[in-house]
């Protein structure tokens, strides 16, 4: 066989080794063809990994191997027999591993020559194969990584295509369409977004990055419903225990009126003028009391979802106007103009109920005034549009703030104004009547600046029955 034939076939056949093993075969193959040896093994580490086409014993050569090793050169030894070959298979100077073979035939010169060659570009072709390996188990290491993380990451190219994905993203994937969300994510100034998908919430940031010249955008999913149901929990207990220590503060202070009004009306000539104040004090604040306990009521009936609306016929201009008259001496007191524009409509609903829905609109619109204006309004607007009822109850007062109107519908909720603005409540009354619209198939909605005023309005169904 001639050289260019032998040096093709070897490049043809190391070429498409995928293992140490099968690089050794195809470097025997070529040796077989050159040497036409009897035997041929393969050393690594001064074991025999290979063999063709069969084993022999090498101890007899251990002192001339550890010579070659040094000098890193092919080497032959005559025997009895014939000939013993030593071809080193080298790297950067270092021996990778070595063949001994078996032959009868003496290598000349230019064989000599072309084993090293063939030794050499065997060394090239292991090493490859070393560093191939290296880099596969780099990159399962790496994906062994990202995807033990609880956390949904995407690699995006600029026309917002997944080039990757870890387990918790394609666990995302499955059940949502991300699309136009990355679509959007990758167009956005910003950075971080926060999103809700399928009930689960996610801070979601987005990194650009530049890979060989082509922009990639890294898209991080980080599940935050536990941190933001633990932060609602922590919420709910500071409201709760801040809702007791408010209805006990509610509680005894008109118990504390009460109780020092009688003593003084028990134990003190007084005269028959103030005594009738006294009472009169008395009075309201006992009335202040059964409001409070009946609000507590309420609020355990709404709990427990156990409230039921007893319905009959009424207009609902008396009842305003029975709000009005409860709270006109309160709104005198407080300097503030109750105005109101009622349409007569008579409807089928619980006038107890729709009455405490007013009351506590106009009482919060009377409470909440604004001191600093020298002209303070209440008014009530009731106007019936197709077979909607709606009750406008307006103010001049405080406002609210933005952040805060949806809040104030949910129990307990009270606006933290201490340093400005300390007014009695618990807290309590939004909710109810919130809950009360609702039963009645209506909803309740606010319009609010602070400094201006605010607009509650409640829409309700009319029945006819
Ligand atoms: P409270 O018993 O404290 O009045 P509510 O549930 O009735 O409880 O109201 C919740 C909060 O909403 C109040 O603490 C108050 O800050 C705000 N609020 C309600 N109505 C008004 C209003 N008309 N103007 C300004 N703030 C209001």
């Amino acid at each position: 066989m001639n050289v260019d034939t032998l040096f093709s076939s070897f490049l043809h056949e190391i070429s498409k080794s995928k293992t140490e093993k099968e690089v050794y075969k195809s470097l025997l193959k070529s040796l077989k063809a050159m040497l036409k040896y009897d035997s041929a093994i393969v050393m690594k580490n001064d074991e025999v990994v290979f063999f063709d086409p069969e084993k022999f014993d090498v101890s007899d050569y251990i002192d001339f191997m550890e010579w070659i090793k040094q000098r890193l050169l092919p080497a032959f030894f005559s025997d009895e027999e014939g000939y013993v070959g030593i071809i080193p298979i080298v790297k950067q100077g270092k021996m990778l591993g070595s063949i001994v073979v078996k032959t009868q035939k003496e290598p000349n010169n230019e064989l000599m020559v072309l084993l090293q060659v063939f030794a050499f570009l065997t060394g090239i072709t292991l090493e490859n194969l070393i560093l191939i390996e290296k880099i596969k188990n780099s990159e399962q290491f790496m994906f062994e990584v990202l995807n033990s993380i609880n956390e949904g990451i995407f690699v995006l190219n600029k026309d917002g295509e997944i080039e990757f994905t870890n387990k918790f993203g394609k666990r995302i994937l499955e059940k949502e369409d991300l699309e136009d969300y990355f679509n959007f994510f990758i167009s956005d100034e910003n950075n971080i977004f926060t999103k809700e998908f399928g009930g689960n919430y996610f801070t979601i940031v987005k990194t650009k990055f530049d890979f060989l010249g082509d922009e990639k955008y890294i898209i991080v999913f980080n599940n935050v419903t536990y941190e933001m149901e633990l932060e609602k929990l922590k919420q709910l207990d500071k409201i709760k225990t801040e809702f007791v220590a408010n209805i006990s503060h509610e509680l005894r202070t008109p118990l504390s009126a009460v109780k020092a009004y009688t003593e003084t009306l028990l134990n003190m000539e007084i005269d028959p003028e103030s005594q009738k104040e006294f009472l009169s004090i008395i009075y309201e604040q006992s009335e202040r009391l059964e409001s409070l306990l009946n609000d507590l009521l309420d609020f355990t009936l709404i709990d427990s979802g156990s409230m039921e609306l007893e319905y009959s016929k009424f207009n609902i201009c008396n009842v305003v106007d029975d709000v009005l008259k409860k709270l006109l001496s309160f709104a005198q007191k407080q300097d503030v103009k109750l105005e109101k524009e009622c349409e007569d409509v008579e409807i089928s609903a619980d006038k107890r109920r729709i009455f405490q829905v007013i009351y506590n609109l106009v009482d919060n619109a009377i409470k909440f005034n604004d001191r600093e204006k020298p002209e303070r309004f209440v008014k009530i607007l009731v106007k019936k549009l197709e077979d909607i009822l709606i009750i406008e109850v307006e103010d001049n007062g405080i406002g609210i703030p933005k952040s805060e109107q949806e809040k104030i519908f949910e129990k307990f909720y009270k606006i933290d104004r201490s340093l400005t603005y300390e007014v009695p409540g618990t807290g309590m009354g939004l909710a109810i009547v919130k809950e009360i619209v609702r039963l009645h198939g209506g909803n309740i909605e606010v319009e609010s600046e602070e400094k201006k005023g605010s607009i509650f309005r409640v829409n309700i169904p009319i029945r006819s029955e």
